[in-house]
């Protein structure tokens, strides 16, 4: 499917992604690999699609987004991403020469992802549990992706961000996220905010709690 993963590419130009490394990761992943068989002649439209469980991987745009973001501010080191899902966004990260470190708290995604990513012999550590929590052994991280609706900064995250680290988190409603950008200056948080965008909520301690699927 090269052509299709071309073409992709070429539409996440279009729509204003211009990072080379993020395109070039963008050719790299084959991401027919990270959807259900039924789902795979579309891998490469620029859609959200179910993974089962409710949940969707991301459309291209909207992880090519979040990645330039991390990108052009933070070019390498450990990166943690919250919600794991299909495994797509932790292999574009690990397809960029970041050290990946993911948490998913549906067993179900955790595995399946789990199996496409060593297929890919993609160097991502992989956790079951509650993202919001972070990954605390780990820390402190140079980046941390948040790939699902936060309701509010998450604060245990925050403090586990290194000094000039970088997190990437939609923070909203249910309905509608704002992109935002935080990265911490020794006890001190500076904030960016971008466009809006739609994503599955947030579960756990500091998200929606976990009643609410
Ligand atoms: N990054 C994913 C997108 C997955 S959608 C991809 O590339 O496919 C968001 C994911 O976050 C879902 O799989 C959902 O189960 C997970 N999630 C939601 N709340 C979470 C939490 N508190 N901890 C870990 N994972 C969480």
């Amino acid at each position: 499917m090269a052509r299709e993963r071309q073409e992709m590419v070429v539409e996440l130009e279009r729509y204003g992604i211009s990072n080379a490394r993020v395109l070039d990761a963008f050719l790299t992943v084959r991401r027919h690999l990270f959807v259900d068989a039924q789902s795979r002649p579309y891998a490469y439209s620029d859609n959200a699609m179910p993974i089962g469980f409710g949940q969707t991987i991301s459309q291209p745009y909207t992880v090519a987004y979040m990645t330039s973001l991390l990108v052009e501010r933070v070019p390498s080191g450990k990166v943690l991403e919250i919600g794991t899902g299909s495994g797509y966004q932790a292999a574009i990260l690990a397809g960029l020469g970041y050290r990946v470190y993911t948490i998913e708290r549906i067993a179900g995604l955790y595995a399946a992802a789990g199996r496409v990513l060593d297929a890919l012999d993609l160097p991502v550590q992989r956790r079951l549990g509650d993202g919001t929590l972070g990954w605390p052994e780990e820390a402190p991280f140079d980046g941390i992706i948040v790939t699902a609706a936060a309701p509010h900064e998450p604060n245990t995250l925050m403090n586990q961000l290194a000094d000039g680290g970088v997190m990437i988190v939609p923070v909203g409603d249910l309905g509608s996220q704002q992109m935002t950008v935080i990265r911490r200056r020794g006890d001190r948080f500076e904030h960016e905010i971008f466009h809006s965008f739609a994503f599955v909520p947030l579960c756990g301690r500091e998200g929606w709690g976990d009643n609410n699927e």
